[in-house]
């Protein structure tokens, strides 16, 4: 039978949020579905569009310097926060990195004193520090991914998996009551470099600091969101092929390995 999924995601702010490879995860996500015959029409949102939200099953929201979050936060707020906030209740399925990551709080306040306003879907906020956190990092997942085997649960026994991505950011990120955490950093230094926490999850939104990109080196995650969005639209009767990712596999836990001592 003909595979006819589709999947719409949208793409924040592709110009001013791109940075360390995050568009890497975009084209991950492309090339999975195409792999599996399903349809991943991607739409860049720039400054000044809209976007039916209630139409989309995934969002990416990219990293970016100071600079370039500060081009974009007003518009942000003004034109996403409050159809976006309707659309993560619902179910949509986003991944945000550092600075996209950082929007979707309440702010971020940078180290030059300027405080950034975020939408407030996660509960988090943001305190830029005078030293930068960079370098190689490691999560180890605490909570079940969405697997062709099983939906996710908190739960559910699954091998622990170590997520492997590089940061860089002088923001900390301190979390409220209504996230819960991604994961516990293993190496590098996570949220805020104090607390071992690693990103942050609510509904089917994720936020984390790992660029590198995120998703071609960690595949259990792309498959985690696409899975999940495809329950989302087509219920149990979406279908979703193995891969052979061998090869990937393998590199995620040489780098892993080497990086957890
Ligand atoms: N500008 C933010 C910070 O330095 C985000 C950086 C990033 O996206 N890599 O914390």
């Amino acid at each position: 039978m003909m595979n006819t999924q589709a999947l719409t995601l949208a793409h924040l702010y592709p110009e001013q949020m791109n940075i360390y490879g995050d568009r890497g995860n975009i084209i991950a996500l492309e090339r999975r579905c195409a792999w599996r015959g399903i349809e991943l029409r991607v739409i860049p949102i720039g400054l000044g569009d809209v976007i039916d939200w209630s139409a989309c099953d995934l969002a990416f929201f990219g990293g970016g310097q100071d600079s370039g979050q500060a081009l974009i936060a007003d518009d942000f707020l003004r034109r996403h926060s409050e159809p976006l906030a309707r659309a993560i209740e619902d179910g949509l399925v986003m991944l945000a990195i550092c600075g996209g990551y950082q929007l979707l709080g309440h702010y971020f306040l940078t180290h030059a004193g300027e405080q950034l306003p975020g939408v407030g879907v996660l509960d988090i906020h943001t305190v830029g520090g005078s030293k930068r956190l960079i370098g190689n990092i490691v999560v180890e997942v605490n909570w079940a991914l969405e697997s062709l085997e099983q939906p996710a649960t908190l739960s559910s026994v699954q091998p622990a998996i170590r997520l492997v991505g590089f940061e860089n950011h002088s923001g900390r990120t301190y979390h409220g009551p209504r996230v819960r955490s991604l994961g516990r950093v293993l190496a590098g230094y996570g949220d805020n470099g104090e607390d071992s926490v690693g990103g942050a999850v609510y509904r089917n939104t994720i936020g984390c600091y790992l660029h590198g990109a995120l998703l071609p080196k960690n595949l259990q995650l792309a498959d985690h969101l696409l899975l999940a969005a495809l329950r989302r639209r087509y219920g149990n009767g979406a279908t979703f092929a193995p891969l052979d990712d061998t090869l990937e596999l393998q590199a995620q836990q040489i780098m892993t390995r080497r990086l957890v001592t």
